[in-house]
């Protein structure tokens, strides 16, 4: 609960000015950021299409991928060559398996790509949730050969549920790739069916409005980096429709958020901790809160991987502080804001709109899990289920419900223990996604959608 101290303290930050940077802004006209993950059933070819673009892009060079198709070779998966790029471990080269969320980065001519490879199997479901919690924008790979489609598409198959658990996280802009199309034949008919059936799928009942098609062959390479010559499609390929992605906001313009993730170093008034900007900027001397403690501080020193002073969204930096600190001033999940109307209020009441994963016993009102958003894992409680939610139409189902079973979206408020540091997803789409985990498996993943603030 606030103190009295903190509550005064937070009313005195919300009616300070909103902050003016005076310093010109060194890198206004970078590139967009976009964080982009790749999903589609196991096997579809996710690791291997991505693999072969980022060759195609430079980004890895050819002897490392011919030391990458010697060792695959040598172990007698030769196919996998271009998908080892991306999985990086010994263990998953062994199996084949993309397992966690192997980061890289390349450009396109006019944004700078942050890629999650998502992997497809099923029980590394919560992977895939930490990576879209993460993404603006998705490939959805589908797997063209006979009757794969179909097996990824229909029951057992994970297309359908990584496109909706896409879109309740927050995701709009989808890419489907409509790989393999060297086992048809570069058939069209094959590509008109596999689009036809998905789009039906993905606009009326996932919800996703725009979707943009593009025949590709991960294996060949066709229409990833370079456009190819087919007789019924002249249209982008697929580093072109990348490169129209578009960032959800120019977060840089946008309130200071410093998500922390590490607390390296605590000194009796210093603080080294290390995080990622979630928007806004920084630099030295800023007047700084950390919050849910209220704590001021001001910054001292601020550097990102580049070694640049002014920091910026998208950055992870690393931050000394200076202040004059509690031992839990400062924790992994605190967020480092400013003064002004638009700081962040740190609560433990939120509404949530959620999607409910495969689970076995339904969610009732009581039950308690962990939070989990940006950094930040608290134990929680749904203390109210407030009404589910078509997922076709978006319209409400039932008030009040007495469960939430598999499969349902619905609207909860959810409490926590303490204050936390999260916020509404229109706000800050990185403080505002969550994920719920209950015994080792994630049952639920939403936005936050209201801050019910203490009075
Ligand atoms: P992931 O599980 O979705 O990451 O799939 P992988 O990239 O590991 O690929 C699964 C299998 O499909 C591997 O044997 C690949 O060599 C093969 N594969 C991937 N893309 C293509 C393609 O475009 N054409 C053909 N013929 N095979 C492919």
């Amino acid at each position: 609960d606030l103190t009295a101290f903190r509550k005064n303290q937070l009313q005195t930050i919300v009616k300070a000015p909103s902050f003016a940077r005076k310093t010109p802004k060194s890198r206004a006209v970078d590139k967009q950021l976009i964080n982009l993950i790749v999903v589609g059933h196991v096997d579809a070819g996710k690791s291997t299409l991505m693999g072969h673009l980022l060759h195609d892009l430079d980004v890895i060079d050819s002897r490392t991928i011919d030391k990458f198709k010697h060792e695959a070779a040598r172990s007698g998966k030769a196919s996998f060559a271009y998908a080892w790029v991306l999985d990086e471990t010994e263990e998953e080269r062994q199996r084949g398996v993309t397992m966690d969320i192997g980061r890289t980065s390349f450009e396109t001519k006019n944004r700078r790509i942050v890629l999650l490879d998502a992997p497809g199997h099923k029980d590394f479901i919560s992977n895939m949730i930490t990576g879209s919690s993460q993404a603006d924008a998705a490939i959805l790979v589908i797997n063209a050969t006979t009757g794969e489609f179909e097996t990824g598409f229909e029951n057992g198959g994970q297309t359908k549920e990584h496109a909706l658990l896409l879109r309740s996280l927050g995701v709009t802009q989808l890419v489907v790739a409509v790989n393999k199309l060297d086992t048809v034949d570069w058939s069209f008919e094959r590509y008109e069916e596999i689009r036809n059936s998905l789009t039906v799928f993905l606009t009326r009942q996932a919800g996703f409005s725009k979707t943009k098609f593009v025949p590709v062959s991960g294996i060949t390479g066709e229409n990833l980096a370079k456009r190819m010559n087919l007789s019924w499609y002249d249209g982008p390929c697929l580093i072109e429709l990348i490169d129209s992605f578009v960032a959800p906001q120019p977060p840089s313009d946008g309130p200071l958020r410093i998500g922390v993730s590490d607390v390296l170093k605590v000194a009796s008034n210093q603080i080294v901790v290390s995080g990622k900007i979630e928007s806004g900027e920084v630099e030295k001397d800023d007047k700084v809160y950390v919050m849910p403690s209220v704590v001021s501080a001001t910054v001292k020193e601020c550097a990102n991987n580049d070694g640049s002073k002014h920091c910026f969204a998208g950055d992870y930096i690393l931050l000394t502080l200076q202040g004059v600190f509690e031992p839990d001033s400062i924790q992994t999940g605190s967020v480092v804001v400013r003064a002004g109307p638009d700081t962040l209020i740190p609560a433990k009441k939120f509404e949530v709109r959620l999607v409910v994963f495969d689970i076995a016993t339904p969610i009732i009102k009581g039950v308690k899990t962990e939070l989990y958003a940006h950094s930040l894992c608290v134990p929680c409680t749904f203390t109210k289920l407030i009404h589910t939610i078509n997922k076709s139409n978006g319209e409400v189902l039932k008030q009040r419900p007495r469960f939430i079973a598999k499969g349902t979206s619905a609207v909860v408020e959810i409490e926590t223990d303490h204050d936390i540091a999260i916020e509404p997803f229109t706000s800050c789409r990185a403080l505002g996604r969550v994920t719920f985990r209950s015994g080792g498996h994630t049952i639920a993943a939403g936005i936050v959608e209201r801050v019910i603030t203490p009075q």
